[in-house]
């Protein structure tokens, strides 16, 4: 049978991916051969679909244990005859491993390195006709997860001189291809070394300021799906996947302080759909094929480009569309400056954090800069990152400019950046105060500017050369030989317009099915998968990704020929679960054709429109706002509005249409005492009594709130 008719059916596809093809003929050959492709780059297809047709056994050595039981079970779901050998099993499964391999009834065989030489005996030559190293980089020293056992593994080459070997990894630099070449033996391998580009994860970096809220949107469009949120440290993971939790979503933390089986028992989770969101510091994710994560978000900046590459290469593997989300903020920068200062070779780290920065905060093309740090070079901009999708537009900022280098100048370039735009904004806080700074001339010049705005403008001029962070000087901001220009020449400077946040509908709007008919039909198809795989015990993407669930909600096919062109449906997977699918397609046929002539007539009246109920647009702002989980301070903070301001936005929310969360709010206030003053405010409508009698101990904002509370109470 030829290679491409055991694709289909076996593994359910049409065609191979760009370089497979090439490789599998190599391999069929019985050449050596070096392979290195992005994750999700489809490799294990190099030497699974070979395994099919050579004869005797496919050994693959991997050093992911704890992930050789799902590969297999993936393996056998297609109707493969694999097996794995590792120190996790008991020694009765060994046996029994054994005992197929000695019978011939494996094709493929999954070992990790430790465990190779117990199987020396039960493997004779003979019986081996292909070797596969993958995550080759562990072999390295140079690499960056390298494994002792790995280094013994030249000796495959001497047990088995008949058998090709192939060597496969994500991540290679020249320095480490050779030395993998070395240590197994192969230096005349071929090597085949694909494209590092992911053109299916979109690529977006925002501010850091109101993450949260950020977030919370975000994650709105992203209903029932699974995402990885990373952060720096062990407590934000907790505090935002305890946020996240009472905002109702299926989140968890993940991070090394936690206990082992809380961690597995997470991962599991997350892997079985039970668990949408894991909030992580990086240590999770490395050994997990998950093929339908579909967004990456890093809370924290990743300390260099390969770590944040890594990250959001998790993203996508099912080859569709995903989104990668980093927030870019100077405090991170400064942080992570700090460690690399302190770690051995700080310099190198710096350098590769400024990489990083740089990234963050480019105007062009993101994934351009991303794969020229890779040494690849793209010949257009990708039109999938946020820059392609935003164009920035430029503004003559001078005045901008001329403003922030004169404040710098005034204070004697004695400010770090927050308290720059403190005193362009004219604050009256304590730092501003203390360091006298409200006295410069340059003081409240730039109030029309909202703070967030002259941050990103202040991060531009420093990008631009014309301001410089002293790191080792509290991060005072310094001038440099350019902004004198700007200062004293009138040189003009050019700014990129901060794009607001909810100015970013094309990239907020990824995951799009044909229609919505289909979109239902989708939710059911993935109800039933869940289904499946819980009586099976599997991970539900082993029993179709989707990937294969879309093409179905696409096509909805009704008979078992329909079935059988569906992307990912292979003869195996047909047979055990085509009649499930195939009786969701045919109601959902039944059932659209009846509900089409009602919906055309109702549609009209059935269009919902959510309701302000009178409301201003800023109480609005507010109330949403609070509702996608900020708290009442953020608000505050992010709208440039006292505290007490917001309070009363929700106030009049509450009495208006009661579906705000104000008791929180107002928890510790005595409402029995309050309820007394009642009809004495209602009579004069003053405050100012009620703040008295209180003896000032509870904020006007909260009292105004708390008699909203008492209002809606007596009149209910
Ligand atoms: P890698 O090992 O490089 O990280 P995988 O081998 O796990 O990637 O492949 C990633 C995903 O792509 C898997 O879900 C796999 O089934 C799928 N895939 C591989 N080859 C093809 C192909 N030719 N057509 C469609 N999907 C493929
Ligand atoms: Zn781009």
């Amino acid at each position: 049978m030829k290679a491409l008719d055991l694709l289909k059916k076996h593994f359910g596809y049409d065609s191979f991916r760009p370089q497979q093809e090439q490789i599998i003929t190599k391999v069929l050959d019985g050449k050596d051969l070096m392979v290195v492709m992005p994750t999700g780059g489809g490799k294990s297809m190099c030497f699974q679909l070979p395994s099919l047709i050579l004869p005797g056994l496919t050994l693959v050595i991997s050093p992911l244990i704890a992930l050789m039981k799902d590969q297999v079970d993936a393996l056998r779901a297609n109707g493969i005859a694999a097996g794995y050998f590792n120190s996790s099993q008991d020694s009765l499964d060994q046996q029994e491993t054994l005992k197929k391999i000695t019978a011939g009834k494996l094709q493929l065989l999954y070992v990790a390195p430790e465990s190779i030489s117990l199987l020396s005996n039960h493997l004779p030559s003979h019986q081996v006709s292909l070797i596969a190293v993958d995550e080759a980089h562990c072999i390295s020293t140079w690499g960056h997860d390298f494994r002792p056992a790995y280094t013994q593994l030249s000796y495959l080459k001497q047990s088995y001189p008949d058998a090709g070997l192939i060597a496969l990894t994500a991540t290679a630099d020249r320095a480490t291809r050779a030395d993998i070449k070395t240590q197994l033996a192969i230096n005349h391998a071929q090597e085949y070394i694909a494209s590092f580009d992911r053109p299916n994860i979109m690529l977006e970096v925002r501010p850091g300021n109101n993450r949260m809220i950020q977030i919370s949107r975000f994650l709105n469009k992203y209903k029932d799906e699974s995402g990885i949120i990373y952060c720096l440290s062990r407590k934000s993971c907790e505090n935002i996947a305890a946020r996240l939790k009472a905002l109702g979503y299926d989140a968890a933390a993940y991070h090394a302080g936690l206990e082992n089986r809380f961690r597995e028992s997470v991962q599991e989770q997350f892997i079985k759909d039970e668990i949408k969101i894991v909030v992580a510091t990086i240590a999770f994710g490395m050994g997990i094929d998950k093929s339908n994560v579909r967004f990456v978000i890093h809370y924290n900046m990743p300390k260099n480009i390969e770590g944040y590459y890594q990250e959001i290469g998790r993203a996508g593997r099912d080859g569709l569309q995903s989104h990668a989300l980093l927030f870019h903020s100077y405090a991170d920068v400064i942080q992570l400056r700090k460690f690399a200062e302190g770690s051995g070779n700080g310099e190198v780290q710096i350098a590769k954090l400024e990489r990083m920065k740089q990234f963050a905060e480019a105007l062009t093309c993101r994934r351009r800069m991303l794969l020229s740090y890779f040494n690849e070079f793209l010949e257009e901009d990708c039109g999938a990152c946020d820059v392609c999708l935003n164009k920035p537009d430029f503004f003559d900022g001078t005045v901008h400019a001329q403003m922030a280098l004169s404040a710098v100048y005034r204070m004697q370039e004695k400010a770090p950046i927050n308290l720059l735009v403190d005193v362009l904004r004219g604050a009256n806080n304590a730092s501003v105060i203390d360091s006298g700074f409200d006295k410069i001339k340059t003081y409240g010049s730039g109030k029309k500017t909202s703070w967030s705005d002259w941050q990103q403008y202040i991060i531009q001029l420093i990008n631009q050369g014309l301001l410089e962070i002293a790191f080792h000087e509290n991060n005072h901001l310094k001038l440099t030989a350019q902004s004198h220009e700007v200062l004293f020449n009138n040189k003009p400077v050019q700014l990129a317009v901060i794009p607001k946040i909810k100015d970013t509908p094309a990239i907020n709007t990824p995951v799009e099915l044909p229609d919505q008919i289909n979109k239902a039909l989708y939710k059911e198809l993935r109800d039933l998968r869940l289904q499946l795989a819980k009586v099976e015990n599997l991970a539900p993407y082993m029993v179709f990704s989707d990937a294969t669930l879309k093409d179905i909600a696409r096509r909805i096919p009704l008979d078992d020929n329909e079935f059988a062109d569906v992307n990912g449906v292979g003869v195996h997977k047909q047979d055990k679960y085509g009649q499930e699918f195939l009786k969701v397609t045919n109601l959902f046929k039944e059932d659209r054709t009846a509900d089409f002539a009602y919906r055309t007539t109702t549609s009209k009246k059935t269009k919902k429109k959510k309701s302000t109920g009178g409301l201003t647009d800023t109480v609005m702002e507010t109330v949403e706002a609070y509702w996608n989980g900020s708290s009442v301070e953020e608000i505050a903070t992010r709208r440039g509005l006292k505290v007490d301001t917001i309070l009363s936005h929700l106030g009049k929310r509450y009495a208006s249409h009661r579906d705000v969360d104000v008791n929180t709010l107002i928890e510790g206030i005595d409402l029995d005492e309050l309820e007394k003053l009642l009809p004495n405010y209602l009579k004069d409508n003053s405050l100012k009594p009620v703040y008295d009698h209180f003896k000032g101990a509870v904020d006007y904002g909260k009292l105004g709130l708390a008699l909203a509370v008492l209002q809606v109470k007596t009149m209910t």
